[in-house]
């Protein structure tokens, strides 16, 4: 029967896989298994407010179990109902894969503005939560693994871990149970800001491929790309300043109240620090305001970086997108309809489910530390200074040319936690670009990156099922 409604979030999630599936000779059964979300706890629960009592809508989807832990973030916002938490959660599974990340796909989500919530209500409904999570065996180290998203962020985590260990004091796994921690309650360096880094080493990745730019008009490089953002939030903050700080040119920054345009780019921390001065990011010294908000996606710019919500660009704005690259930091900002008229019109669009993947990366990097109960680095570092410093002097010693400190500090520094996280997520990104690339150029069935992400992750879940041998 046709489809009477728009598709939701969840179908387009599935139409996305049903065109990488049709492209398999797996069996029904076996796709079946992986597109269905696996299990769904929505519940109410009451906060005090006000005077009163106000009801709170939350969910936690757990959309694939081929792999435990389960893993995916909570989002705090207005928008947020079942299907878009099942959404999220599928998602999430293709992400782990297409990364390799060892994990299932989760999201959790919590209806509520935060803007109209104050901090100690914030968390009562984060604790509250978490118990609704405890009671149901939704969340643990070796169950399922929340972390931040949208609306959510180190402190909403810190209080997830609080309330958990509260429930299980003594348990020698609790600081697994949720990542995303500030670094003090056992989170690791570099997790802030690695969704925005990971986005960066993506969009280098996709610029470095000579072919690729030659066929959308553009040089290799992202170096003097024209660059703009929307949402200044974690994700697009990060991405804009690593962006930035490749030379990449930041013409345009949109938050909800309007964007601000500057044709020779604009300094990032300079609007972030103009938006924590006077409340908004407009009326930023020598830069233009754009308004309504939504105009800043249709400038002209060779990459457009989407990083606040989902179906931000619809079949109504996409014939007026004149970016030559859309690279997709937030969870589905392109609608399914307005993907095809992008690809119809020779853009290139970086899928979520690869570009956005760097949080759960370094998220899996926290969850390894948690359960080692060791920091990145700590056992190895000066080891590995020595080994190094004996290596400058021998060559020293043999050449006759001394090292300035400079050199000898560059040639020596032992690897910290930062410097392993940074580049296990470089490692990651990198080499999960070029597998879906191959997949996109070998084969001439696979029509776009999207398709080509969707289709790596598939054969990677469906290779855990066939090898447990339930599917013949
Ligand atoms: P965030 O809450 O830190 O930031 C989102 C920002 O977008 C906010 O500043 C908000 O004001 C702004 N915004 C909202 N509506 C807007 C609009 N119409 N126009 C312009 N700006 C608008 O959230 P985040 O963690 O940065 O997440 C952003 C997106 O990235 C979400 O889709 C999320 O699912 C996805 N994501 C986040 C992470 C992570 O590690 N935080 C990881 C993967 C994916």
């Amino acid at each position: 029967m046709p489809m009477s409604r728009a598709p939701s979030f969840f179908d387009t999630v599935n139409i996305y896989f049903d065109r990488a599936a049709a492209l398999t000779d797996y069996p029904p059964g076996l796709l079946d298994q992986i597109k269905v979300c696996n299990s769904v706890y929505a519940f109410q629960f009451p906060i005090r407010r006000q005077g009163g009592y106000e009801v709170i809508a939350g969910w936690r989807a757990q959309h694939s179990h081929h792999r435990l832990p389960v893993k995916g973030g909570i989002r705090f916002a207005p928008t947020v109902d079942e299907d878009e938490i099942k959404a999220l959660a599928a998602l999430m599974t293709y992400k782990c894969a297409i990364v390799d990340v060892p994990f299932g796909g989760a999201k959790g989500g919590v209806r509520i503005d935060t803007k109209g919530y104050t901090t100690q209500e914030l968390e009562q409904i984060t604790r509250r939560y978490t118990a609704e999570l405890i009671k149901k065996n939704f969340i643990g180290a070796g169950v399922d693994v929340p972390a931040p998203d949208y609306g959510t962020g180190p402190r909403e985590m810190a209080w997830i871990y609080d309330t958990y260990s509260a429930f299980y004091p003594g348990a020698i796994d609790a600081m697994a149970c949720v990542t995303g921690k500030p670094v003090t309650q056992g989170g690791i360096r570099g997790r802030v800001e690695a969704t925005g880094r990971g986005v960066y080493f993506g969009l280098r990745e996709a610029c470095d491929q000579v072919e690729d730019m030659k066929a959308l008009g553009l040089s290799r490089g992202l170096e003097g790309k024209t660059i703009v953002v929307q949402g200044l939030g974690n994700v697009g903050y990060h991405t804009a300043r690593f962006c930035q700080e490749a030379g990449g040119i930041v013409l345009a920054l949109a938050e909800r109240e309007g964007a601000v345009y500057r044709p020779a780019g604009l300094d990032v921390d300079a609007v972030v620090k103009h938006q924590k001065h006077t409340g908004s990011i407009l009326n930023f010294p020598g830069a233009k305001n754009i308004t309504p908000t939504n105009l800043a996606l249709e400038l002209e710019c060779d990459i457009l970086i989407p990083a606040a919500l989902e179906n931000q660009i619809t079949a109504e704005n996409a014939p007026r997108i004149k970016a030559k690259i859309v690279a997709e930091a937030a969870n589905g900002p392109t609608t399914a309809d307005a993907e095809r008229i992008l690809l119809d019109r020779g853009i290139l669009l970086i899928p979520d489910i690869f570009l956005n993947a760097g949080g759960v990366t370094v998220s899996y990097f926290e969850w390894i530390k948690n359960l080692s109960h060791v920091r990145f680095g700590r056992v190895g570092k000066r080891f590995e200074e020595a080994a190094y410093e004996r290596l400058v002097r021998a060559i020293e010693t043999a050449t006759g040319r001394v090292f300035s400190d400079e050199e000898r500090h560059k040639i020596a520094h032992g690897a910290d936690e930062i410097d392993l996280v940074n580049s296990g997520l470089e490692e990651t990104m990198v080499t999960a670009y070029r597998q879906i690339r191959e997949q996109w150029t070998r084969d001439s069935r696979v029509a776009d990156l999207r398709t080509a992400a969707f289709l790596t992750a598939l054969h990677k879940v469906a290779a855990t099922y066939l090898e447990l041998g339930i599917f013949p």
